[in-house]
């Protein structure tokens, strides 16, 4: 889609009447076309930010929301042509699924014949259509959320807006529609800003992820450098799991790892050592928790095909640039227990 737009943050920042601030002034930009996560714990202010982009929520004074080059921020969301998708869908319980899609278009002024074909492409867009006439009340959370999908989509808007829409599906299903949303996304190329606070969906689903801790941005970049090379412990341990290869002298730690970085071997001496504490067999890898003699074991995560027991000594070695080390501390650090 050619026309999609750029959205831009400048200072934006929210403290609601009971003093509490959701966000700090918080400058971001968004390309056109760009699919952006927001990720980060509840609370941390990704659904603030946003309402401020769809205009449910206003930023404090000061604060400015663009689209392209035009300056949004006294426009309320009916004027700025976002579609949002909710975890709990929004639908019309008194209406069919064809009624629901279409609802917009009758306000928008629509034909009905124009609003049948919009309707008829919606649907087959999220594959739909053999249930255009169903209630609402008598379909499945995945088909649901299939019909908010096409409803957002339907009155062909700017900018797509995502809470939490995948939260309240089971697994199979959530891994379904996140592959089905990624597919979308990419082939109609609108500009995107994804909330969710699941790890594996920011990067599934996100060209770049913000990651957010305690009303801040702490973080962005794709979803490899998030992973690979996290600016602090906080976003380490968020988008995964880390270990502790290294304390100080007062036993803080200060050198990190993914537990899939390890290499395992037999006792070398040129490798590190330590004994296997427990094996867990998950079938395509295995999960094994290592005694190194710090306070908290060693994780690793390796093929499933070699074989090792509880009891063994090993070997394991780590390429130095696997090693992660984090200079600025953030706060919620000390929260995160490896
Ligand atoms: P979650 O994943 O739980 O939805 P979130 O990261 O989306 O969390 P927000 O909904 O943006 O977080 O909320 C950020 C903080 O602001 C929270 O502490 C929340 O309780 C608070 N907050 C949100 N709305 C209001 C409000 N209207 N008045 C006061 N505080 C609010």
């Amino acid at each position: 889609m050619s026309d999609a737009v750029s959205l831009s943050l400048r200072q934006c920042a929210r403290t609601f009447a009971d003093g509490h601030t959701a966000l700090y002034p918080l400058d971001l930009n968004i390309n056109a076309g760009e699919t952006l996560v927001l990720l980060g714990p509840s609370g941390c202010g990704k659904t603030t930010t946003l309402r401020i982009i769809s205009g449910l929520e206003t930023t404090d004074h000061g604060g400015e929301v663009w689209f392209d080059d035009r300056n949004v921020t006294a426009l309320p969301i009916e004027k700025r042509n976002v579609g949002m998708v909710f975890q709990n869908y929004a639908l019309f319980p008194n209406m069919n699924v064809a009624e629901n899609v279409g609802y917009g278009l009758k306000i928008a002024g629509l034909s009905p014949a124009a609003r049948q074909t919009r309707i008829d492409e919606m649907l087959d867009m999220v594959d739909l259509h053999h249930l255009a006439s169903r209630s609402i009340t008598a379909l499945s959370g995945g088909q649901k959320q299939r019909v908010s999908l096409a409803r957002a989509l339907a009155a062909r808007p700017k900018v797509l807006l995502f809470d939490e829409p995948l939260a309240a599906l089971d697994a199979k299903l959530r891994d379904r529609l996140r592959q089905d949303i990624g597919v979308l996304l990419k082939k109609l190329a609108i500009t995107a800003v994804y909330v969710t606070h699941d790890q594996q969906e920011a990067m599934a689903l996100g060209d770049r992820i913000a990651v957010m801790e305690q009303g801040r941005l702490v973080q962005i970049g794709t979803p490899r450098e998030i992973y690979q090379q996290p600016k602090s412990r906080f976003v380490a341990h968020f988008v995964g799991a880390i270990n502790c290869i290294e304390q100080d002298s007062q036993g803080q730690p200060v050198r990190f790892c993914r537990p899939e970085d390890i290499v395992l071997m037999s006792p070398r001496p040129d490798s590190r050592h330590g004994k296997i504490i427990s094996m867990t067999f998950l079938g395509a890898s295995q999960r094994l928790v290592i005694d190194i003699g710090l306070e908290k074991p060693l994780h690793v995560e390796c093929s499933a095909r070699a074989t090792w027991l509880p009891g063994q000594r090993v070997g394991w070695t780590l390429a130095d640039e696997r090693i992660l080390q984090f200079h600025a501390l953030t706060r919620q650090e000390n929260d995160f227990a490896e």
